[in-house]
């Protein structure tokens, strides 16, 4: 990164002069804290107190077997507090409001699981909460809201536009732009204008630095390739971010939804259709039309539905420091299904995605190569739409039961 936030030609802080000041103290304070082993210190006390860290590598010798090719090992962030890798980034946040002495935080969701994460590390801390989510994502993700409410947080539908997580994220600004002397914007993934990439990034690192000292310790080499899902590109940069400066190749893996030819995706490092922008206060690939309106985003994983991605992956994309491919639905739900079955284990459809190109390329690999793919989230909570991919008789007429009894 360079001192005004760019890599290479992308990212930026594309800001309304009025939160100039805010940003200034924001960045003040992430240098303040990178310069702390202090601060570092109490991030893991709490990571390993209240979440899950250090998470475990788990070797997955049956899909190994299967396979016949490269051993295959899996980084276990589904086994963060709220069941995915969001918690490293909110509870570092956390600390960093903390210190900034604010009292208020707030938060933009889609599928709502940045909104339920956001939630509890307010309870956890005593914050004030806010979270904006679209109005059409607030009635379809309700299971979600139930729970950001029930931790205390206000989820307030957001009418504008399309009523989906980019319009969430212009409300969330423009809370801001009103609030920020006690307000601090809890960004979701290494998005945004600077510094939200690099602080995002930061606190996901501790993914990847994990993940090597782990492979070392039980194999005694580095990993081939590493694998990793790319909705914003949180996950993926904290696994990346371990092996940087090692032969590894970083692979991300985009949500190509129907089809990268079918217009139904969510691809912005692969896809023919996508183009360099300025959005929502940074520069990177997004999927928009020629006079630049935001697109519609679509996948089977509500995670990796959004239409930018982090400047930092279009940077290590066009340095070919990355390489990036995409996932169908269909294929998701069948490396998902083999998942489940051979290791007992759930990988959220979002994680799913980045399971499916490492199949594709481990049966190439020799025996004596290791990957390891990174599991950001548990899939329990993905029931309502895994039920209905496999179509599940049983599944079905317990809803039908359970709507019947709202309806006597
Ligand atoms: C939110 C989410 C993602 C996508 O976010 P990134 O910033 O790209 O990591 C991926 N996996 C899970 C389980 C998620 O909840």
């Amino acid at each position: 990164m360079d001192n005004r936030g760019y890599y290479s030609q992308f990212g930026g802080a594309f800001l309304p002069e009025i939160l100039a000041a805010t940003f200034d103290e924001l960045e003040k304070m992430f240098e303040d804290v990178k310069n702390d082993p202090g601060f570092w210190q109490a991030y893991e006390e709490i990571m390993s107190s209240y979440s899950c860290r250090p998470t475990p590598l788990t070797f997955a010798g049956n899909l190994t077997d299967h396979f016949g090719g490269a051993k295959i090992y899996i980084k276990r962030e589904d086994l963060n507090h709220t069941g995915a890798h969001k918690a490293n980034n909110v509870m570092g946040q956390g600390l960093l409001v903390q210190r900034m002495g604010k009292k208020r935080v707030i938060a933009e969701t889609g599928a709502g699981q940045h909104g339920v994460a956001t939630a509890t590390m307010a309870a956890r801390f005593g914050f004030d909460c806010t979270i904006y989510m679209g109005e059409v994502d607030v009635e379809r993700q309700r299971p979600n809201v139930f729970w950001m409410e029930r931790l205390g947080a206000a989820v307030c539908p957001v009418k504008d536009g399309t009523r989906i997580l980019k319009d969430a994220i212009n409300e969330a600004f423009r809370d801001w732009v009103s609030n920020m002397d006690t307000t601090h914007y809890v960004l979701g993934t290494a998005c945004g204008p600077s510094p939200f990439p690099e602080m995002v990034t930061y606190f996901q690192s501790v993914i990847g630095t994990e993940a090597r000292a782990q492979i070392l310790k039980v194999e005694g080499q580095l990993p081939a390739r590493v694998y990793a899902c790319v909705g914003g590109g949180s996950n993926a940069m904290g696994l990346f971010s371990g092996f940087l400066d090692d032969p590894v190749e970083l692979v991300g893996v985009e949500a190509g939804g129907k089809g990268l030819n079918s217009g139904k995706h969510a691809s912005r490092l692969c896809a023919e259709d996508a183009s360099i922008g300025v959005a929502q206060g940074y520069k990177t690939y997004f999927l928009q039309n020629s006079d630049g309106q935001m697109r519609e985003t679509h996948s089977i994983a509500a995670g990796l539905d959004y239409v930018g991605v982090s400047p930092i992956l279009s940077d290590l994309k066009e340095s070919g420091k990355a390489r990036f491919e995409a996932a169908t639905d269909t294929e998701v739900v069948e490396a998902l299904s083999l998942t489940i079955q051979k290791e007992g284990v759930i990988p959220a459809l979002e994680s799913a995605h980045a399971f499916v190109q490492a199949f594709k390329e481990a049966p190439q690999l020799s025996k004596d190569d290791i990957i390891i793919i990174n599991q950001s989230g548990r899939g329990d909570k993905d029931i309502f739409t895994v039920a209905d991919a496999f179509d599940d008789p049983g599944w079905k007429a317990f809803i039908t039961r359970k709507a019947k009894q709202y309806n006597a």
